[in-house]
């Protein structure tokens, strides 16, 4: 049995370690942190469970893809929960729109905002619907390796149906006009950490997937889906090892040997690196082995890191949904400030998620949990100070958009950013959603899954092919498996 060596316990790992499991391969996870889950990890405190990183469930059926696998489905695991209105959007100070599930109320809605606009939304839709499955059933499981995997006649035909070419911002104003509609379909494009204006509009498979196929909560947390594909993989026979930071390669001519793991050396035949493509390269790999250089990485364009807060309420809340976004300030000074001109922003859109209003169990009775979300550029100072003062910032605009008085409230409070994903993580400028998804870093133009100077290294995650956010990942190392045990089998 070849053993195989996965670093890194996130979704793309734990979907890699249980694919090469059921392969028959022998398969033990390095884990720096103590449990699974990676940025997705959950934490408990003064009776709140507080879901750290995602908190959107989109495109179910990709994760019921996934459980079949292994001839599971993700009821086995967790109850899911459509939710009704998807969310809420705040423009102004008591304005505010519910989105709500299913495509008729959707109609209707674009129809109140824009007299007319249904029969464009429907056209918008049906165009989103073919681009979502081109690109979510074929294109994001392509391994990225060569030009001929979109060379496939399905594909070509459809090339231009897809709008790679144009942006999605030209993209969605052809069909609207309406501010707040724009702002609205707008909005996903946040998820694939670039501006509308840099993001090719292909990813209004996006859009489809937020309204025709909904927004959705596992009851419990996000963490059940680690718990349920942590359970997949120990199923499979998969080994983890938490606490065990991988601290280099050891290598063999063209062959990584084997890991330091806790100052000793552990014997592999092959490797998948799971955590950031950049810490893997930059510090585990010695220098004359890497793929890319330090410079390569300087050019990159990575997705915003996060400024979050983790706040438990000692009330109930009325003025929100267990999804709002907070629209109010204009983007494009703050999109300016993450991808232009990087730094704290002047006055910053941010986004409430609020578990406690569909879940009774991540906070005590009568009381609320709340994740709030500024998306800030990668690789600022991070201090203490600066957090407290977005803290305010966001807590004063809070009371007054949704006339709700919470300071007060606050039982509990945590903060998190740059230093956090950079201590916790190994995270390149203490990013949060990996690379962005820009016309050239898209598909092939991705950093790797494959390094020809250690033919027995593959890596998969957010920072390579597809790309960021839950689904791509655990697509990537089901796309990284495939690779490893295609090219076992070849040998
Ligand atoms: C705040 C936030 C909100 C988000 N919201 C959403 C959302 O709502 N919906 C959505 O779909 N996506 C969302 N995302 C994105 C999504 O969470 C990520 O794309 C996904 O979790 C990345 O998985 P991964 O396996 O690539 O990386 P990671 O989760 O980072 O996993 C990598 C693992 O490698 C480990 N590691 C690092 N270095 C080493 C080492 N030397 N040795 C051993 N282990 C190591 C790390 O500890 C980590 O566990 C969000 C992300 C963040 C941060």
């Amino acid at each position: 049995m070849k053993k195989i060596a996965v670093i890194g316990s996130g979704f793309s790992g734990l979907s890699a370690a249980a694919c090469l499991a059921k392969e028959g391969f022998d398969v033990t996870v390095f884990e720096k942190n103590q449990t699974p889950g990676g940025r997705a990890r959950s934490f408990e405190a003064q009776g709140f469970t507080f879901d750290m990183g995602p908190s959107w469930y989109w495109m179910p059926d990709v994760f019921e893809k996934y459980f079949q696998l292994f001839g599971k489905s993700p009821s086995d695991y967790f109850a899911l929960k459509r939710l009704d209105p998807s969310y809420r959007i705040y423009y102004g100070a008591n304005d505010l729109v519910d989105i709500p599930a299913g495509v008729e109320a959707l109609c209707k809605l674009f129809d109140e905002l824009e007299p007319g606009s249904s029969q464009h939304l429907l056209r918008f839709l049906e165009e989103g619907e073919y681009k979502y499955n081109i690109g979510i059933n074929e294109l994001v499981y392509k391994p990225g390796l060569s030009v001929t995997e979109l060379m496939d006649i399905e594909l070509a035909k459809g090339l231009f149906k897809l709008h790679v070419f144009q942006s999605i911002s030209q993209y969605i104003r052809k069909f609207f006009k309406s501010e707040r509609i724009i702002k609205l379909l707008e909005f996903p494009v946040l998820f694939l950490g670039a501006t509308p204006e840099k993001t090719p509009a292909l990813y209004s498979l996006m859009n489809y997937a937020d309204m025709a196929l909904g927004t959705w909560y596992p009851m419990g947390g996000m963490y059940k889906i680690v718990e349920g594909m942590t359970s997949v993989a120990e199923e499979q026979g998969v080994k983890f090892r938490y606490n065990s930071p991988v601290q280099s390669l050891e290598m063999n001519g063209v062959r990584a040997k084997g890991l330091l793991v806790n100052n000793s050396v552990e014997y592999f035949d092959y490797i998948v690196a799971s955590a950031d493509y950049h810490h893997v390269e930059q510090q585990l790999i010695p220098e004359k082995y890497r793929k890319y250089k330090q410079t390569y990485w300087d050019k990159r364009v990575l997705a915003p890191s996060s400024l979050l807060f983790y706040v438990g309420l000692n009330k109930k809340l009325k003025g929100l949904l267990h999804h709002t976004l907070f629209f109010d300030e204009d983007f494009s000074l703050h999109a300016k400030e993450i991808y232009e001109d990087p730094k704290w922003p002047t006055s910053p859109q941010f986004y409430v998620s609020c578990p406690s209003q569909t879940d009774p169990s991540v906070a005590p009775a009568g009381y609320e949990n709340l994740l709030i979300l500024i998306p800030v550029a990668p690789g600022l100072e991070d201090e203490e100070m600066i957090r407290e003062k977005y803290f305010n910032l966001v807590i004063d605009r809070f009371e007054k958009i949704t006339g709700e008085q919470i300071r007060q409230h606050i039982v509990y409070k945590r903060t998190y950013a740059h230093n956090d994903f950079i201590a916790d993580y190994n995270a390149y400028k203490g990013n949060a959603y990996g690379l962005a998804n820009t016309l050239m870093q898209t598909a092939n133009l991705k950093p790797s899954i494959i390094n020809k100077k250690i033919n027995n290294l593959f890596y998969t995650g957010q920072l390579t092919v597809p790309g960021p956010g839950v689904p791509p990942s655990i697509i990537s190392g089901q796309v990284a498996a495939r690779e490893l045990v295609k090219r076992y089998r070849n040998l």
